[in-house]
């Protein structure tokens, strides 16, 4: 059965035309008054609806029962990646989420290829919040990761994170200790893992980041690509050990 995000709050009973984007996703499947579909509002469970109406391009459906289904992942892991360019952000957002991210905070760095201010900066996080929603879609996850608009590092670091979150960088200099090592003993402990764009962090950004309280851990000898080491580190934290 198709899955769809509807990003308004869905409730059991409710009769409603979808949202455009979902309403041509329902287009394209040619599907049919009395068919049924999933719906999530992203906040948690999912609905079954049938369709109701057809109309050119509006849909209508009735709202059913609501399941509790969650498919998050056992801990809980926020990316803060120095933005990579092109469609390889893009790559990192939709793969992050299916590998159960809970949020992205994208980060303009001294050596950032892809900067983004004003407008730009709102239409792309509008975008990466499309792609995360359209990868939830497909792997089954009722909660979306929230994808923040991309801010510049030293301010991001200035702002208030949860005490109780693990700070941790990943990090190519000497004294960075495997990540295992870093996160063995807790599997639920959430995480905040900061990490650098296509030149790495510069030497100014990992002290202020070390100031802030986070602690340089290594995916080993190998240099990662910018999208490629948090993605692997984000693996490794929630399908890894006892993590999932
Ligand atoms: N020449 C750059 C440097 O020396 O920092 C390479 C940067 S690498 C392409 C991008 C980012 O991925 C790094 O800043 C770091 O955060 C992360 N990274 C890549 N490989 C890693 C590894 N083996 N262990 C930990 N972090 C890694």
């Amino acid at each position: 059965m198709p899955r769809i995000h509807c990003p308004d709050p869905l409730s059991e009973g409710a009769h409603l035309a979808l949202p455009a984007g979902a309403a041509r996703h329902v287009q394209v499947l040619r599907m049919q008054p009395g068919e049924t579909v999933t719906l999530f509002d992203g906040r948690g469970g999912q609905w079954q609806a049938t369709i109701t109406r057809m109309g050119r391009s509006e849909v209508q459906v009735e709202v059913g029962t609501h399941a509790p289904i969650e498919r998050e992942a056992g801990r809980a892991v926020w990316l803060a990646p120095g933005m990579p360019a092109n469609e390889r952000m893009d790559w990192l957002v939709e793969k992050a989420t299916e590998l159960g991210v809970a949020g992205i905070a994208p980060l303009i760095t001294e050596r950032s290829v892809l900067r983004l201010s004003g407008e730009r900066a709102e239409r792309k996080q509008a975008h990466w919040q499309g792609v995360a929603a359209a990868a939830c879609e497909q792997c089954g996850r009722n909660r979306v990761p929230q994808i923040d608009t991309p801010r510049g590092l030293a301010d991001w670091l200035a702002a208030p994170v949860a005490p109780t979150l693990r700070r941790l960088v990943l990090s190519l200099e000497g004294d960075a200790r495997p990540l295992s090592q870093a996160v063995a003993g807790d599997t639920h402990e959430a995480v905040l893992l900061l990490s650098g764009p296509e030149g790495g962090l510069s030497a100014q950004e990992v002290g202020q980041a070390r100031a802030a309280g986070f602690e340089p851990v290594t995916l080993g000898p190998r240099v990662l690509r910018a999208e490629t080491a948090p993605l692997a580190a984000l693996s490794w934290l929630t399908l890894g050990g006892a993590a999932s």
